[in-house]
């Protein structure tokens, strides 16, 4: 596999939690940032957060189909309707 290096390490990111959540911005060992999926590992282009997202809801085998059962399977309770 053609990789752009190894990691050097972990680096904290500000940017948009809701996409950055499903992934470590790494940094690599030619100095490179890459975003890592903690879904399944794959790396990718850290600079579009819609790239990453696509991935996240879209390609991820992981992430994809943990979002999709948070998305509909959320019963807590039984017939509590709040208006
Ligand atoms: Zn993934």
């Amino acid at each position: 596999m053609a990789c752009n290096g190894e990691v050097v390490m972990v680096l904290e990111t500000k940017r948009n939690p809701q996409v950055w959540k499903h992934f470590d911005l790494c940094l690599m060992s030619d100095s490179h940032e890459m975003a890592r999926c903690k879904g399944c590992g794959k790396f990718m282009k850290a600079t579009t957060n819609s790239t990453l997202k696509k991935h996240t809801d879209r390609h991820c085998p992981v992430t994809k189909a943990a979002a999709k059962k948070s998305e509909g399977g959320e019963s807590s309770g039984t017939g509590s309707s709040k208006v």
